[in-house]
């Protein structure tokens, strides 16, 4: 059986713990890989590659770190079905949607190429007689990201593009559930001309996380994953004075209201919904239907459903793929289980006529949600839809501002108004006006709101580069006889 094992100093290093996980293919239920579980030694044993190898590093000219990172771009874009494939493979999802995982990927390497310009500080010429201030971006060191299953190569880049490019070396401890891509990546960037040591690979579970935490070279930590994780990993690292960004869970309300264009939001709730069943943090996983026109748009959710392709992505066609293991498709469906009991109605019921093989889900539609009930109240994380109807506006803003997530939000309207005021109200971190999925393109940033996210400063785009970097500001001046002399005064500017 294929064995998975770690990248560092750049080159596969076999695991010495005795600890290791199963790789599944959600397709078919089956073992297909193991996977080493680094422990802590082997996580400080990465560390002190990354660390050694950051003098050279950040001392590397921007314009060379800057064509290393467009040599990433080619060698990620040359091999997009590469890695798409590998993410089919063990995360479940379909070719279509990898693909485009790997493109939104891609499009923070593009990011990065820019970083002569994006590392540049301020200058004030004669701030005071003879002396010039001025601030500079330097990189913190050794940085840690953690990573969750469901996006095994996007989010990653989220990470090492920004944060390499910024001059730092990083230890990455990708999800165990699914961790080729990230060692197919690894050896690109060598390929790229990365040094050795500067980017490393720790696989593993809590115990090569919980090193990264307290590891008094690691400098900074950026995590997504769940929110109990998110507290976990905040909490401990700020309390080991590392600079900490921990992206959480999310449930994201979609609201309709009554001007709305019936046919776009269906094709909007189905798409976002369903694709990756379910399994994006992005996902809708409540709509909030305005009472005036709620029952035509379930009807035109419910008519959609059926035409979905549910099955492995390696036969042609297919939409929709598995849950990503067996026990989280019996979270799934205990959910559904619990929403029958609990008075909503299971419109479409995924349990039913679902392949009996592998992880599989259907596209599951429930009507009558309400808070208070688990299914409302969790992230479910799979391919079920809650509509929850309400009376307008004012009610759909109170339902989605009272959640403990802040992830995403959209809001399907022609009334320019009230998509202005929409904006100004929510609390939530990434808002969509009749676009379901609003992930930021990366010269933005990513993050969200409350339980959603952890920390001061969202992820990749300007603000990644300045979680990367730590400002320095510089006060100067050069000998000159007319403005030196002896003063025991507080310094004041002339
Ligand atoms: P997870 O929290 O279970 O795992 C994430 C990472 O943390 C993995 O690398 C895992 O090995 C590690 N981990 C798990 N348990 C741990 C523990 N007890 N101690 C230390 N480390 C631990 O998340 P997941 O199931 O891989 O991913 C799905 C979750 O991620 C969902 O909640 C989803 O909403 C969230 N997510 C959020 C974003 C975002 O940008 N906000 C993006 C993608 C996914």
């Amino acid at each position: 059986m294929n064995r998975i094992s770690h990248w560092i100093d750049g080159k596969v290093e076999v695991g010495a713990s005795g600890r290791s996980g199963p790789v599944f293919d959600p397709a078919t239920g089956e073992q297909q890989a193991s996977v080493d579980f680094a422990s802590a030694a082997e996580v400080d044993r990465a560390v002190a590659v990354a660390k050694a190898a950051f003098p050279a590093w950040r001392s590397t000219s921007l314009s060379r770190r800057a064509e290393v990172l467009f040599r990433v771009r080619e060698l990620v874009d040359a091999n997009r079905k590469e890695i798409a494939t590998l993410l089919s493979k063990e995360h479940g999802k379909v070719l279509g949607d990898a693909l485009g995982e790997v493109a939104r990927g891609l499009e923070n390497i593009e990011f990065a190429c820019g970083i002569p310009n994006l590392m540049k500080g301020s200058y004030s010429e004669q701030a005071s007689t003879g002396i010039d201030v001025y601030s500079i971006k330097q990189p913190l060191g050794v940085v840690a990201g953690i990573t969750p299953f469901n996006f095994p190569a996007m989010v990653p880049m989220w990470m090492f593009a920004n944060a390499l490019a910024c001059g730092n070396t990083m230890v990455l401890k990708p999800s165990e559930k699914d961790p080729s891509a990230s060692m197919f990546v690894a050896e690109l960037l060598k390929q790229a001309g990365l040094p050795d040591g500067v980017y490393n690979v720790v696989n593993g579970d809590k115990v090569a996380v919980d090193r990264l935490l307290e590891h008094p070279d690691v400098q900074a930590i950026s995590f997504v994953g769940s929110t109990p994780i998110a507290r976990h990993i905040y909490e401990t690292g700020t309390r080991n004075g590392k600079r900490v960004q921990a992206l959480g869970g999310a449930k994201n309300h979609m609201l309709v209201l009554a001007d709305a264009d019936l046919d776009m939001a269906a094709d909007a709730a189905v798409s976002a919904a369903y694709g990756s069943a379910g399994e994006r943090c992005m996902a809708v996983s409540v709509v909030l239907a305005s009472e005036a026109i709620a029952d035509d748009l379930v009807a035109k959710i419910k008519d959609r459903i059926p035409a979905i392709k549910v099955g492995p992505a390696a036969e042609d066609g297919n939409e929709m793929g598995p849950l990503i293991t067996g026990e989280h498709r019996d979270k799934v469906e205990g959910y559904i289980a619990g929403a029958a009991d609990e008075g909503a109605q299971v419109l479409v019921d995924g349990r039913e006529g679902a392949p009996a093989r592998g992880f599989f889900v259907k596209p599951t539609l429930l009507d009558g949600v309400k808070p208070g009930m688990r299914c409302y109240d969790d992230e479910i994380f799979g391919p079920v839809l809650s509509i929850t109807r309400v009376r307008g506006y004012d009610d759909g803003v109170a339902l989605i501002n009272a959640n403990q997530y802040g992830n995403g939000t959209a809001i399907f309207t022609r009334d320019g108004g009230a998509a202005r005021q929409f904006e100004f109200d929510v609390q939530v971190g990434m808002v969509g006006v009749n676009v379901p999925v609003p992930v930021p393109v990366s010269y933005y940033s990513f993050g969200g709101w409350k339980s959603s996210l952890f920390g001061d400063q969202h992820i990749y785009g300007p603000e990644g580069v300045n979680f990367y970097t730590r400002s320095k500001v510089v006060t100067r001046r050069w000998p000159d006889p007319r403005t030196s002399k002896v003063d025991l005064g507080f310094p004041q500017n002339r």
